[in-house]
């Protein structure tokens, strides 16, 4: 499972550009096997017998390249020690009308939809599903050329 969701991880990475240096990989690692929701300065702990040039402040800004491709979530208590959260949730699909193709995206936000939803309705809920319509820039491309 854990196996899994790395290489899951590392696709999104590669899929969004973003380079696999042996760090990133590590923190992704750490993160994922990780229980508990580890703020940068543990991670920093645990990994920098591997890394020893490695400070906090990189663990941090590889941590907030993970938040901005929706990878972790960062759960902030309004102080310097925030903690980070592997998403492990399903992603959402994006379907161009033109050609069909689809393509993946996260969005962590939409978890809370589940828990709104129970709360609101007293179901147990077991998922969502969600997907997004719309052209894509290939085909917005050919149209602008005609
Ligand atoms: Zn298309």
């Amino acid at each position: 499972m854990a196996q899994t969701h790395l290489k899951e991880a590392l696709d999104t990475l590669k899929d969004t550009g973003v380079r696999i240096t042996p760090q990133r990989h590590a923190i992704l690692e750490y993160l994922i096997n990780s229980m508990t929701h580890p703020t940068a300065d543990d991670i920093y702990k645990a990994l920098e017998g591997t890394f020893p040039n490695m400070s906090v402040a990189t663990v941090y800004n590889n941590l907030r390249v993970f938040r901005e491709v929706g990878l972790v979530k960062e759960l902030t208590y309004g102080d310097s020690s925030s903690r980070f959260d592997f998403v492990t949730t399903q992603h959402y699909h994006v379907i161009c009308e033109g050609c069909g193709k689809i393509v993946d995206f996260h969005y962590p936000g939409l978890d809370e939809v589940e828990q709104l939803a129970a709360h609101v309705t007293g179901f147990k809920v077991s998922h969502h599903r969600m997907e997004v319509y719309g052209e894509c820039p290939e085909c917005s491309k050919k149209k602008e050329m005609h």
